[in-house]
């Protein structure tokens, strides 16, 4: 079981860093094809910054932004993997690791006392959501989620007559609100229904979908597209300054809720989109599943 638990710290460590000198290839392709149809000077020369400094992080094995994010986890544990008991303690413990050697910043602070732990490890922190699946496997989404991308989360609790109309508008204004201050281009994760713990959690769920995966629901699929386009059309460009492309997509994802409540979630992730997935057998062997 001890080497279980090695390859497990093992094998996170490795997703962070992973994560942290790449972004997939999905969002990679995505910010080139922004950079090529741009015209604006001001916002083509913000693209090829961008895409500039995403080659360098790889090559040169380089953190890709100075906030290496909260670390956050979407953990699907299997039903019969043999290992439950402690992974949170395994998390970590990459993380210590992972701060220390990649290295990474410390963000985890105490928001009484403004104490920084030093090692991006505290209460909640790393954030880690867990969910019980079917079968022996255990699959990790890693998310280094900037602040300043996070800061620009929203939530609605509209009427529910509002309706598709409503949503529409929530993710509009949230947009427009959020300006420069998520690093555009973005990837709008939109989470629609639950409560409000579960819209939030869904529209951060959606950001991590590939970008090039269409939404199973047609309607929903059309919705995205549609979101999309409005917000690209406001003309706020890379990084907020004017120009073709703001976000890269839009995503949503949806649960049931309550007749009274119509939550709406919407989560930014900025274009240092760091996510890495991971599948871990029973043997504790690894198979990496983004990036690319
Ligand atoms: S929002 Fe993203 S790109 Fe901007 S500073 Fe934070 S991590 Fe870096």
């Amino acid at each position: 079981m001890s080497d279980l638990r090695e390859s497990l710290i093992n094998g996170v460590f490795e997703m962070m860093k992973l994560a942290a000198f790449n972004v997939p290839d999905d969002v990679k392709n995505a910010l080139k094809r922004a950079y090529e149809i741009e015209d604006n000077p001001v916002a083509k020369a913000n693209l090829g910054a961008i895409v500039r400094n995403l080659e360098v992080a790889s090559t040169e094995r380089i953190p890709i932004c100075q906030d290496t994010g909260t670390p956050t986890f979407f953990v699907e544990l299997g039903e019969d993997f043999p290992l439950k008991a402690g992974l949170r303690e395994i998390i970590e413990q990459a993380t210590v690791k992972a701060t220390q050697e990649i290295p990474l910043r410390p963000n985890a602070v105490n928001p009484w006392t403004y104490e920084n732990s030093g090692n991006n490890v505290g209460r909640f922190v790393p954030i880690i959501h867990w969910e019980v699946v079917p079968g022996d496997e255990l699959k990790i989404t890693y998310l280094a989620k900037g602040g300043g991308s996070e800061n620009t989360s929203k939530l609605y609790m509209l009427s529910p007559v509002l309706g598709l109309k409503g949503i529409k508008k929530a993710v509009i204004d949230a947009v427009v609100e959020a300006g420069p201050k998520p690093c555009p281009p973005i990837i709008v994760g939109v989470g629609v229904g639950g409560g409000a713990d579960m819209a939030m959690k869904l529209a951060k769920k959606a950001t991590l979908r590939r970008l090039d995966d269409k939404n199973p629901d047609p309607k929903l699929a059309e919705l995205e597209e549609e979101l999309l386009h409005k917000i690209n059309s406001l003309g706020l460009g890379p990084m907020g300054l004017g120009g073709k492309t703001y976000a890269l997509a839009v995503k949503i994802e949806w649960a049931h809720k309550h007749p009274a409540s119509l939550p709406v979630g919407i989560s930014t992730l900025c274009w240092a989109a760091r996510k890495s997935i991971a599948v871990f057998k029973p043997d504790g062997s690894m198979k990496v599943l983004m990036p690319p």
